[in-house]
């Protein structure tokens, strides 16, 4: 199936740059290494050990804002379905190996989840190697 993860949404991008203003260096886009899968998440604490994916409301089928297109609905609602379960997926392989992953939704408020990033990439600093 193609890849359909948007990136650089206006949601991506508020929350980097509210990572980036409370001091915190990551990385994008990257392929991680020993994944079965093609996980690529939207930010990349490669040190820490953390993930962070900001899912869009319409493509990961969010509790409060989930649509389905009415032409061709059959097809949207597998479609979407299928990338339920690829998140699924993903999240669980990423925690398998020893990852964080945290996932927040686009209507979520962006400096509330980059205080959560925040706690979270510190407090896996303080853990032993
Ligand atoms: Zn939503």
């Amino acid at each position: 199936m193609a890849e359909t993860r948007q990136r650089d949404t206006p949601a991506e991008l508020a929350l980097r740059s509210r990572l980036h203003r409370l001091g915190l260096r990551y990385r994008l886009n990257v392929r991680l290494k020993g994944l079965a899968s093609r996980a690529r998440p939207d930010v990349v604490f490669p040190s820490e050990k953390v993930v962070v994916y900001v899912d869009g409301c319409f493509w990961h089928s969010c509790p409060e804002h989930a649509t389905v297109p009415k032409s061709n609905a059959e097809w949207w609602i597998d479609k979407l379905k299928a990338n339920r379960r690829r998140d699924s997926r993903h999240t669980a392989e990423l925690k398998a190996c020893g990852w964080e992953v945290l996932r927040f939704w686009e209507h979520e408020d962006p400096a509330v989840a980059a205080l959560i990033v925040q706690q979270t990439v510190l407090s896996r600093r303080r853990l032993p190697d």
